[in-house]
């Protein structure tokens, strides 16, 4: 059996969306299931639309997510160049064979003269298709004599070469991986430019050819390139070439449905539509990715995985390996898979609740040096990640639920403050801190006995003691079992916070 080989395709025309990493993903467990070759090749043919720093960026995501391609222009192979711009010459006896055969011709028509035949059409309520009814009117190898053309050539005469679709009304019957069966009537189809007038050929005719010589034995890509399939099709039929499996992917929908996900969408509902981040080089606004928000890279692919296929069964969290073992094109759906915000983090969570104690550790030390907190002990920073972690969806979720067990409040929540500080406030906590500092054993359940004790004597409500303490060590209403926080900080810390608040609030 031959190889399984597969591509990633993308052109460097801006960063790499979710979609086309979920692309990547599934060309990438293809290959890995069928112990074959994943390729990144760059589709760079059209140099308008070439971004600066894209192509560092795919490959920076790819590596990120863990799919390190197997050929690719940074990591060689016996098929390369994998950049179409450095492929220019290896097309030319392609296109040069499809004239001779007859599969394509030369079209010298100007912009002008297209556009005067739009115009004409349009006036008649029609719309201008340049295909086998109309490629007679035009200036081509087909409408003007052998002479003709020839003259024209050698005068230097710009032109491009298009493909001359078959006229007859043909059902061209297709197969789709996904979509199973496809037809189509040939007459329905214009014919494509292959070659520009610079010389470079479109992405049709270089995806192609560079597919075939790249030996690729399955086409995984997007839906949006579905209506190029028949021109692929009659192509490689043309060309007397194998065809490789296509399977065009759902799009990724909206959280609401209706319509591709967007940046937009992402903006608007405050979720990265890329996995890393990205500066456009041209706004120069900063775009937060996946990584940047807080995501591990193995709970985005998963959730990336399960966006679109199905692996049956009620199991959601899978390893890459298990990715690998049970992915099968067959089981991706037809229809576009909806975009969760919600089941992202969820995934993400998962992902954390499962990682080992020392392995968040040291991620929430690190987290820690963001915030230039260096002098807590290993001990101590285990006690605080045991206590918050099942609150967490993310590594930076536990700084949020944790740092008052590293730093003060620097400021006191209005409505927590309005809620727990009382005209009597200022004499409670200024008793307590008297008597707490004659407390030795700082330890929550003698401290939760003590505060009972001390509410009593007060004659005082258990709970609003508690609230006022709350916000003096916290600055807030939430976080954790009050008395493990009064034996975390300790009897110096305790007091001083009490004391800060004391002197903060208004009398
Ligand atoms: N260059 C195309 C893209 O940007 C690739 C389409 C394909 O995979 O054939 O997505």
């Amino acid at each position: 059996m031959k190889k399984t080989r597969v591509r990633f395709a993308p052109s460097p025309t801006g960063p790499l969306h979710l979609g086309g990493l979920r692309t990547a993903l599934y060309n990438y467990l293809l290959a890995q299931k069928y112990k074959g070759d994943f390729i990144l090749r760059i589709e760079d043919t059209d140099q308008k639309r070439f971004v600066p720093g894209a192509e560092e960026y795919i490959l920076k995501s790819l590596n990120w997510c863990g799919l390190t391609p197997d050929e690719s222009p940074y990591h060689g192979g016996k098929y390369g160049p994998y950049r179409q711009s450095e492929r220019r010459s290896i097309y030319k006896p392609y296109f040069r064979h499809l004239v001779k055969e007859g599969h394509a011709y030369y079209a010298f028509d100007t912009a002008e003269m297209l556009d005067k035949k739009r115009k004409v059409f349009e006036s008649q309520g029609n719309t201008f298709s340049y295909n086998a009814q109309t490629r007679l009117q035009m200036d081509n190898s087909l409408s003007l004599t052998a002479q003709e053309v020839t003259s024209r050539l050698e005068k230097g005469d710009q032109y491009v070469i298009r493909f001359k679709t078959p006229a007859d009304n043909q059902i061209l019957e297709m197969y789709d991986e996904i979509r199973g069966e496809i037809k189509i009537n040939t007459a329905t189809l214009d014919d494509k430019v292959l070659v520009k007038s610079d010389g470079m050929p479109t992405y049709h005719l270089a995806n192609i050819v560079d597919d075939h010589l790249m030996e690729i034995t399955h086409v995984i890509r997007g839906e949006e390139w579905l209506p190029s399939l028949p021109l692929h099709w009659l192509l490689y039929e043309a060309m007397g070439w194998k065809m490789p499996y296509f399977a065009h992917l759902p799009l990724i929908l909206k959280p609401e449905g209706g319509g591709k996900l967007s940046k937009r969408d992402g903006d608007r509902l405050g979720f990265p539509i890329f996995p890393l981040q990205w500066k456009d080089p041209q706004s120069g606004v900063l775009n937060r990715g996946y990584r940047e928000v807080g995501y591990f890279p193995e709970a985005f692919i998963n959730m990336l995985a399960l966006l679109g296929w199905n692996p049956g069964g009620e199991q959601e969290i899978f390893s890459l390996k298990e990715l690998i073992d049970l992915f099968s094109l067959d089981r991706v759906g037809k229809s576009g898979a909806r975009f969760s915000k919600e089941k992202a983090q969820w995934f993400n969570q998962q992902y954390l609740q499962k990682k080992p104690l020392t392995e968040l550790i040291r991620l929430f030390q690190q987290e820690l040096k963001k915030y230039k907190v260096n002098n807590s002990t290993q001990r101590y920073n285990r006690k605080v990640v045991e206590s918050v972690r099942d609150r967490a969806s993310f590594v930076h979720d536990l700084w949020e639920k944790a740092y008052y067990f590293f730093m003060p409040p620097l400021q006191y929540d209005p409505k927590a403050f309005k809620k727990a500080w009382h005209k009597e406030s200022f004499y409670i906590l200024k008793n307590l801190t008297a008597d707490l500092s004659k407390w030795e054993d700082f330890n929550a359940c003698i401290l939760k006995k003590h505060l009972r004790d001390f509410a009593a004597t007060q004659d005082l409500s258990f709970g609003k003691l508690i609230q006022s303490l709350r916000l003096a060590l916290v600055g807030d209403l939430q976080g954790n079992d009050i008395f493990f926080i009064m034996e975390m900080l300790g009897q110096k810390e305790t007091i001083k916070r009490i004391e800060q608040l004391i002197q903060r609030a208004p009398q």
